[in-house]
């Protein structure tokens, strides 16, 4: 049975003081989330060591947004995994549409990220998605099932089962305009056919959440559908009454 798991990506937001307000009625809100739903936040590599603090002892996992392929030497200004794990890190994000357009994260690259997390025990969510264009091109399947094959290819099949693949179409992400929840699940199908062709178990047991203009208006109609195993929320993540309604629909 996979477990429902709804992730907060703050991507470059909040201050010091923002955060502890967050996550103090994030505390609060949290009691009220069914306890088989999995909830964690992505802050700033700046804000983990706090974000780690403030919620020690609380069932918020911590996730980073990005990391570096290596383990360590001369790459100014980056961050690797281990350094991550070190401050209790349990996943990150590889592939958000967002590296992939303006940091110029690679399939190759995405798939390094992958191996490297999964090398020092942090789970990778594997972010795919298509841009309007390439879904006004009839390409949504070629581009997704691309940006998987690329991971799966480097990594091997059994990889997938112990990562979590987040499905964000571009077009969704920050305008307000959400997938619809036929939309969605029908590229969430797409994507867990695809895995079984391959291996059926690891179809079975991949966790694959959407991404794309969640809120608490749309959240529960989204996680119904029989593929969506949870959210990665953006914008509605900062909000902490708007994102304890979303974390409460995914249970
Ligand atoms: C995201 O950043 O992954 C995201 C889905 O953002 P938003 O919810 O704001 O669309």
């Amino acid at each position: 049975m996979r477990r429902n798991l709804v992730v907060g990506n703050w991507k470059m937001h909040g201050s010091k003081a923002q955060i502890s307000e967050l996550i103090r009625l994030l505390k609060t809100g949290i009691r009220e989330v069914g306890e088989k739903v999995e909830v964690g936040l992505c802050p700033t590599h700046l804000h983990i060591d706090l974000v780690a603090g403030l919620i020690e002892a609380t069932r918020i996992k911590l996730g980073a947004q990005n990391a570096y392929l290596k383990e360590s030497g001369a790459f100014t200004g980056e961050v690797s995994v281990s350094m991550l794990a070190d401050y209790g890190v349990s996943f990150v994000l590889v592939g958000h549409s967002e590296r992939r357009e303006l940091f110029g994260d690679s399939d190759a690259i995405i798939a390094s990220k992958f191996l490297a997390a999964q090398h020092f025990g942090v789970q990778p969510i594997l972010c795919v998605g298509e841009s309007l264009q390439q879904r006004q091109q009839n390409a949504t399947a070629e581009v997704v099932l691309g940006q998987l094959d690329a991971v799966i290819s480097a990594t091997g099949i059994g990889a997938i089962a112990k990562s979590v693949v987040a499905y964000e179409p571009v077009w969704a992400i920050g305008t307000g305009q959400s997938a619809t929840p036929d939309q969605a699940q029908e590229v969430h199908k797409l994507i867990r056919e695809h895995l079984a062709a391959k291996n059926t178990d690891v179809a079975r047991q991949t966790r694959i959440i959407y991404g794309g203009s969640v809120t608490a208006g749309n959240a529960k109609k989204l996680f119904a559908q029989a593929d969506i195993d949870g959210g990665l929320v953006g914008g509605a993540s900062l909000q902490a009454e708007e994102f304890i309604s979303i974390c409460k629909s995914a249970g």
